[in-house]
Parts: structure tokens; sequence; C-alpha cells
């Protein structure tokens, strides 16, 4: 029975379709051969090594967290912190904030640091609060910049980290802002944010909680409130010592939550082994002389313990505002003071 494909092919038409699809094989098999410019499948990237073993450490490495442990210029920090309601106001308003970063060896290189001071009434300042600082660390810890910033220390300008903390400010901000729209209600909140970092502290502020730097026993306020009264010291209206006792000292011009858009006042300083740094609300700076908060925020070498003697003085002295308090202490960078 050979006659079926004999007839077939000789058949003088089936020729014609035969070299058809042929052509149209050959012409299939060149355009998926074609050359293709812009991205390149990885492979051919290696080209000629393809099958060289080595070619695992030349392929693009996934984003990973390498030690670099010889970094002389940066300082390493500890840090602890303590709110408390006080002893004339129902609820604690007043939020704090600690999230480190350490290294291999387990010494913190980048530490921030916030607190915030809630208001609004009805358990508001609470919301307010806490709703500023879950925005603030959910803005950064997302960044590069924080999360990879213990092993990249000289990838970023000053300037560049404070845009960063600027815009985890501006997201706080937004986040009290829409909870604020949503509720109707007043509610707003003071923060104040310190990221230490590379031997540096990078501050963000709004209201009238306070960023301190203390050394040599001193503190000296870094931060400048935003406050009716700091702006009556300002202008000569009243001074400083009437400002402790105004009945409007609680009023701030400035806070979290008012507007869609905030002013954020930034600041640099440079650390040194020993120096620490005390984030505040105005609980702890309207119930403390400064040179009390100096000598309690720098004497006691436990810093648990000085938290706790700092909103223990402030309620001896009337307690009556939610105190809060976060205390750093800068360390070489082997983690010596
Ligand atoms: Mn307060």
């Amino acid at each position: 029975m050979i006659f079926p494909l004999a007839q077939w092919l000789q058949a003088p038409y089936m020729l014609g379709a035969a070299a058809l699809v042929a052509l149209a094989l050959l012409l299939l098999y060149l355009w998926l051969r074609r050359p293709r410019g812009g991205a390149q499948p990885v492979s051919s990237q290696v080209g000629m090594s393809a099958h060289d073993p080595r070619d695992e450490i030349t392929q693009p490495l996934p984003v990973t967290i390498r030690p670099r442990v010889n970094t002389l210029s940066s300082a390493t920090v500890r840090a602890a912190a303590r709110t408390d309601k006080g002893r004339s106001r129902p609820i604690n308003e007043d939020d704090t904030l600690l999230a480190e970063l350490a290294d291999s060896e387990g010494r913190i290189r980048t530490g921030l640091y916030a607190v915030a001071d809630g208001m609004g009434g009805h358990d508001q300042g609470e919301v307010a609060s806490r709703t500023a600082i879950e925005a603030t660390i959910d803005a950064l810890q997302v960044h590069p910049f924080f999360a990879e910033s213990v092993y990249l220390e000289d990838s970023f300008s000053d300037n560049e980290v404070l845009d960063v903390l600027r815009d985890a400010m501006a997201s706080a901000n937004k986040a009290v802002y829409g909870v604020r729209v949503e509720q109707g209600s007043n509610l707003g909140t003071t923060l104040v944010l310190a990221l230490v970092l590379r031997s540096k502290a990078y501050i963000a502020n709004v209201g009238d909680s306070r960023a301190y730097l203390i050394r040599h026993g001193e503190a000296r306020q870094l931060t400048e409130d935003h406050s009716l009264v700091e702006r009556m010291v300002a202008t000569g209206q009243i001074t400083r010592a009437e400002a402790r006792l105004h009945p409007q000292r609680n009023l701030i011009l400035r806070s979290l939550g008012s507007d869609p858009h905030i002013d954020v006042d930034l600041f640099v300083e440079h650390l040194q082994p020993g120096d620490r740094l005390l984030l505040c609300s105005d609980g702890l700076t309207g119930m403390l002389a400064d040179d009390k908060l100096s000598h309690l925020a720098s004497a006691e070498p436990d810093l648990d313990k000085a938290c706790r003697m700092l909103v223990r003085a402030a309620n001896e002295a009337g307690g009556t505002d939610n105190i809060s308090v976060v205390l750093a202490k800068v360390l070489d960078t082997d983690g010596h003071e």
C-alpha cells in the first residue's frame, strides 16, 4: 500500500504547499532567534562564562545587609524611655518611641527616638500621639535609608537624612490629620524625633515637646517650642520665668493634625561619647527647673533608673500633666563611654 503516499507526494500542488510550510517554519525560526534590544536575560550577560561556577558571584546580589565593622567615625548608643500619667490627668495622652538597629556585634548604630504629646480631650489625645508615632516608624522603616543605615553610613548627606525625617513627620501629620477629619474632632499632637546616626543627632520637631543635649552635666535645649509663651518671650512681652507660670503656657501654635501641611524644624548636632540626648514632653519641663533636669538626666549611669528619677521628680513637683522621657547615651564606636 505505497500508492497513497507516493501519489500524495507526486501531486504537483502538494510540492508548492510543502515549500510554503518549510518557508513558514524557517521564518518562525528566524523570528524566534531575532536579536533583542533592551533588557537581556541575566544568563546572556554572563556571556562566555555561562558555565563557569564563578557565575554565582557575578550575578547581581539581592539586597543583603553586610556588616561593616570598622566604622571609627560613628558612635553607638543606648537608650531608655518612660511615660507616666502624672498626678492630675485621668489618662496618659503622651507616647514614646525607641527603635534601634544593631550591627552584627550587637552595638546599636542607629537609634530612632520620639516623644509625642497628644491633645484633644475624650481620649483623643491618646489616639493622636499613638497615630503619629506609628506613622513615623511606618514611614521610616520602609525607607532603605533607615533599614540599611547601620551599614551605609557614608551614603547619605546630612540634608538627605533631614529630608527623610521631614517626610516621616509629614506622613505622621497626614495620618493624624486623617483621623481628625474622619472623627470630626480637634485632636492633635506634638512630635519630637531624634535619629542618632554616624555620631550625629538629627532632630525634627513640631510643638512644645523638647530635645536636649546633655554634655558635661549641662542640658542645652536643641529645639524651640512652638508655643504662645515662647513667642511672648521672644517678643519681650513676658520673661522666661513668667512663661513657666503663664495661664496659657500649654497653648501651642503648631501641632501635627491641625493642617494637611506642616512646617517642621530640623536640627543636626555632633555627638561625643558621654553625651546624652533627652526627649521629653512639657509634663517634665513644666515641672523641673533646668538645673534639676540637667542633674537628673546626667548623673545616674543607669538610664532606666535616670528615666524613673526624672518622672518621679516631675510628679513630686506637682505632676500636673502627663510626663514622658526618652534618654539616650552616646558611646564610642566600640560601645564604651
Ligand atoms: Mn503635655
